[in-house]
């Protein structure tokens, strides 16, 4: 017991040095310290920010946000920081709570999902926030995010607002390219074949914007896992519409969607796993995967070849 008072204390008061030596660094450099969650809004961030910023992202590579739970070294990321910016609308369902009990007057903690227009998104009944929070599939409302973004450093940082200004003016453009990039790709899909079988239910918006009818084998979120029922009629629906391929996702375990394949197999039916989608998280660091805009083409690419 004793023992391991003393831990929780060495713990703590290595925590506090920690702390203290990211604040010095920051007032020495004169830097804002900025943390995010998905590594969407991480690319995101870095593309508007740029060096001006110190940029912390929680989520790496294939980290589900919907259970991602907070570590220590996290919660110091968290208290050290000027601003935070994450999705919201119940996206990040257990790092949440950690952000509601750090209120402070100097911290500035933006839901950036929460400021799109609420009559405009997808409804849920499954999140606390009774929308779909997978919205970043809309490029429109990705680029409502970097406004937010370049308002938010602009007010806190304002020597650099011009910097930031023109920054997210560059990368709105870049999605603006990425748009018209993938509607042409999309357009040589036939309507028919555009259905959309995935894990879990993250692309409504990207279907609702291109025209694809989208069935996820889970609900909305990860935390609920797919029923035999579930396999059945999925499997019964892969069928009844000719779909050529299904796909896995980087972020939610590959088994679901192999057993949804080995259902439709075992009804003397061909269905191909098409590739591996980037859901809620984006590819490896330091890849064009790794791009919010490298990670829209990669899947649109892997979806179009595998249903053609
Ligand atoms: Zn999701």
């Amino acid at each position: 017991m004793k023992e391991s008072g003393l831990k929780y204390i060495v713990i703590f008061l290595f925590a506090l040095s920690v702390l203290s030596c990211k604040n010095d660094t920051a007032a020495k450099s004169g830097k804002l310290n900025v943390v995010t969650t998905t590594s969407m809004i991480t690319d995101l961030v870095k593309n508007v920010g740029g060096d001006m910023i110190e940029l912390q992202g929680l989520m790496g590579a294939g980290v589900d946000p919907h259970l991602y739970k907070a570590s220590a070294g996290d919660v110091t990321k968290l208290t050290g920081a000027d601003i935070i910016f994450y999705n919201g609308l119940h996206l990040e369902g257990k790092l949440v709570e950690v952000f509601e009990k750090m209120h402070s007057a100097t911290k500035e903690q933006v839901a950036l999902g929460e400021r799109l227009d609420k009559k405009t998104l997808i409804g849920s009944d499954y999140f606390a926030s009774n929308y779909d929070p997978h919205v970043w599939f809309n490029i429109q409302y990705f680029k409502q995010f970097v406004t937010a973004v370049v308002n938010t450093l602009s007010e806190k940082d304002p020597n650099n607002s011009a910097n930031y200004s023109a920054n997210g003016e560059a990368y709105i453009q870049k999605l603006d390219a990425l748009e018209k990039e993938i509607k042409g790709i999309i357009e040589t899909l036939p309507k028919e074949k555009r259905i959309l079988v995935t894990a879990h239910d993250a692309f409504n918006y990207f279907g609702k914007s291109y025209d694809f009818n989208v069935v996820g084998l889970q609900g909305l979120s990860t935390a609920t896992e797919a029923g035999v029922q579930d396999v059945q009629r999925l499997s019964q629906f892969i069928i009844d519409n000719n779909v050529k391929a299904i796909f896995i996702e980087s972020s939610v375990p590959r088994r679901t969607i192999e057993a949804l394949e080995a259902a439709v197999k075992a009804k003397d039916h061909e269905v191909i796993i098409g590739g591996s989608l980037y859901s809620d998280a984006l590819g490896n660091a330091g890849t064009v995967e790794g791009t919010y805009i490298g990670m829209f083409t990669y899947n649109v690419n892997t979806i179009v070849n595998s249903l053609k």
